[in-house]
Parts: structure tokens; sequence; C-alpha cells
């Protein structure tokens, strides 16, 4: 994150120096394997894949986390889930209802780069990793769970009341 304060309306965000998502986002990094980028989106595998497909959409333009989103926010959220859909069918998945599609949420944040996980099946992801991808934990949210929340105005992540209010 280098020398930039983060603040949760940073209106620095943009490509930011030595983070490893703005590397991949601008082909400057060989080792990640994309596997369907456009104008707005990269979608590419994660290192360490917690199910038999795993694979990480983000925005090529930084955006912290899921804490920086606000309602205008929505549509991309909504297209992030599509190009990782998109993936998931062109990769052979067919039962789309056996699939994960989530933030984490701060501090279980590996890269401050916004990133959807996108796992399938959910029914193989590793049993060591599983604890990380539970939708309504403290630390993961659905991107379904986020849309509705962005809509409600509600915050993303309200950490206290996390019992209460996620499902
Ligand atoms: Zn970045
Ligand atoms: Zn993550």
């Amino acid at each position: 994150m280098g020398n930039m304060a983060r603040s949760k309306s940073d209106p620095s965000e943009g490509k930011v120096e030595d983070c490893i998502f703005c590397l991949i986002a601008n082909n400057q990094d060989q080792e990640a394997e994309v596997v369907k980028k456009n104008k707005e989106l990269v979608c590419f595998r994660d290192i360490d894949p917690a199910a038999p497909h795993h694979y990480l959409v983000i925005p090529i333009h930084h955006i912290h986390n899921c804490f920086s989103l606000q309602r205008d926010h929505i549509g991309l959220v909504e297209r992030m889930a599509e190009m990782g859909k998109a993936v998931l069918r062109e990769q052979g998945i067919t039962d789309m209802m056996d699939i994960r599609l989530g933030f984490h949420k701060p501090p279980y944040i590996s890269v401050d780069h916004l990133h959807l996980h996108v796992l399938a099946p959910s029914s193989q992801i590793s049993n060591y990793m599983i604890y990380k991808f539970i939708p309504g934990t403290p630390s993961f949210i659905t991107e379904e769970r986020l849309r509705k929340r962005l809509k409600d105005n509600a915050p993303p992540v309200k950490f206290f009341n996390n019992c209460l209010s996620s499902l």
C-alpha cells in the first residue's frame, strides 16, 4: 500500500504501486494466468486454489476492498459476478447452483485490491480452507448479499452487527 493513507472515500484510487493485482491488471505479471479480460475487468486463476476451479475477478482500476463500495458500485459487482460465471461455464461447469462467489472483508483480505472469489464446485472446497469462504461470517460476504446491502444503502460490513444481519 506504500505511503497511501487509506480511507473509505479515497480520491486517489487508480493504479497503486506495489499492488500485485494492479500489476496483473496491467499485464505486468508474467506468472498470472489470465483467463478473461475486458476494458474494465480481469479474471485469473487463484495461485492457491481452494477448489477445483478457483478464479479471482478484479477491476483494472484499483479499488481497495468491499468497504470502499457504495450504491453506484452495484453494477460493477454484478459485472464481476457475470464474468466469473462466464469463466466457469467456459471451463465446463454446468451446475451453477454449486458455485460460490464472494468477497473477503477486511481485515481478512490478502491483497487490498477488490477481488471477487469464484469457486466451483462449492461442494468440493478443500476442508482446510473452507472456513475462509463461509457466507455470513465476519470474513466473507457473497456477491449477492453485498449487492443487496449496497442497494439498501447499508454498509457492506457492519462488523458488530454481523451475527444479526448476515444470512
Ligand atoms: Zn491494485
Ligand atoms: Zn481474497
